[in-house]
């Protein structure tokens, strides 16, 4: 008989961001003491993803059994992740064509497209990339996609190893997998308080930086508000709507339990942030098993984003109506195709969605200073736009496990 009142983890989770808010508003100056807590819970986030995909993955993936299973699995689950992801980039040309934000715009680009390497990420590499030229360097770089198809490939040779080998494996990792979550038990119990940093470092800068809130209310405006409007019809219409088709059953409740991972997702902008708190709860509350949250998710969350094929399409029009430069049909036809690639590219962390935009704008022949164009409304899109990605991948792994016939507590 300890303790009677102890208030629910996503409660906790929303008075940390009210702080960190406030405090960010009425003590900016004092932010940098603040900082740290943020920057430690980010860093245990980022502590367990590599073995936390790469256990759930393999386990995922090797107790899928049967190869016909898997190849049943992984075919619905890359046909929900790719039309979701087209959907979105269409809804993005439309809006962008629509409304048109960047006519007229004043072009001051900025100089700190310093840091991004567009050469780095040619369309080919990128596919190339995927396979791995040596996996612990892969690993030690937190280089994903590399990381998915080696654990995939891992996973299923197991399947049809012998006996003995497999039994063996499986229980390795389904023990890994274990550890791996309990690890991230305790550094979500710092949620919290490590929002309470990261919401307040954010906010801080931005009041110390009156200016970046000023263009806020420009042409950039408009055309955040475009990328945050399509994120808001993607994330609470098609996906949503999608989701009672295919199910029967009510997203807003599951998004309501998985809310924790859904504000972890908005606040780090790291979609990578959410996955080990998603990977627990999807299991937990919807009930979704092991297998299938163990194989859609990790995948999920670096391949299907849909919030960032969105903003890549309405990025690269946008930045074409700025410099005046007018796109064919199949020129937007390209945007939408290398839109889709980028996103697939995308590591789930913060804003590696705009480093990915110079692979669309090189499709395209648009001039890749116009990055720089961007980059002041960055923070708050990203915020949005991980949000979506990470409430693709959800709604995809529980109807996924509904179409396998599992029970969906919702
Ligand atoms: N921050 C995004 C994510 O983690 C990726 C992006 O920059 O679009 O999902």
């Amino acid at each position: 008989m300890k303790k009677k009142f102890k208030l629910a983890l996503p409660w906790q989770i929303l008075i940390g961001i009210c702080l960190g808010i406030l405090f960010g508003i009425f003590g900016s100056e004092y932010v940098k003491y603040t900082k740290w807590l943020g920057d430690l819970f980010l860093r245990g986030l980022q502590m367990i993803v590599i073995p936390l995909v790469f256990s759930a993955l393999v386990m995922g993936v090797s107790s899928i059994g049967k190869s016909a299973d898997l190849g049943r699995i992984a075919g619905k689950t890359f046909a929900y992740y790719v039309a979701t992801t087209l959907i979105a980039c269409v809804l993005g040309l439309l809006l962008v064509n629509l409304f048109q934000p960047g006519h007229g715009v004043d072009l001051r680009l900025q100089d700190t497209v310093t840091g991004l390497d567009p050469s780095k990420v040619s369309f080919i590499d990128q596919i190339v990339a995927i396979v791995p030229d040596n996996i612990v360097k892969a690993m030690a770089t937190g280089n994903m996609l590399p990381v998915i198809f080696f654990a995939i490939l891992f996973g299923f040779f197991i399947n049809i190893s012998s006996d003995k080998t497999r039994v063996l494996l499986t229980d390795v990792f389904n023990g890994l997998y274990e550890v791996m979550i309990k690890i991230t038990f305790l550094v979500i119990r710092f949620a919290p308080v490590g929002l309470f940093g990261v919401v307040s470092g954010i906010v801080g800068a931005q009041a110390g930086d009156p200016k970046a809130l000023g263009t806020m209310f420009g042409s950039l405006g408009i055309y955040a508000a475009i990328i945050a409007g399509g994120c808001i019809i993607q994330g609470l219409g098609i996906l949503p709507a999608l989701f009672l088709l295919l199910t029967h059953k009510n997203p807003f409740k599951l998004m309501k339990q998985l809310g924790t991972g859904l504000l972890t997702a908005f606040c780090t902008a790291s979609s990578a942030a959410s996955l080990p708190i998603n990977l627990q709860d999807i299991q937990e509350k919807p009930g979704v098993s092991r297998k299938i949250a163990g194989f859609c998710l990790p995948l999920g969350n670096t391949v299907n984003m849909n919030g960032t094929a969105l903003f890549e399409c309405v990025t690269a029009l946008f930045i074409a109506q700025a410099y005046g430069i007018d796109l064919t049909l199949g020129q937007q036809i390209v945007v939408i195709l290398t839109s889709l690639l980028a996103a697939v590219g995308s590591a789930g962390i913060p804003l590696a969605g705009l480093v990915m935009l110079a692979v669309v704008l090189n499709a395209v022949g648009l001039p890749l200073e116009g990055i720089g164009l961007v980059l002041v409304v960055q923070q708050p899109l990203d915020m949005i736009r991980t949000t979506v990605n990470v409430w693709g991948d959800v709604t995809g792994a529980v109807i996924v496990a509904k179409s396998e016939g599992e029970t969906i507590n919702l």
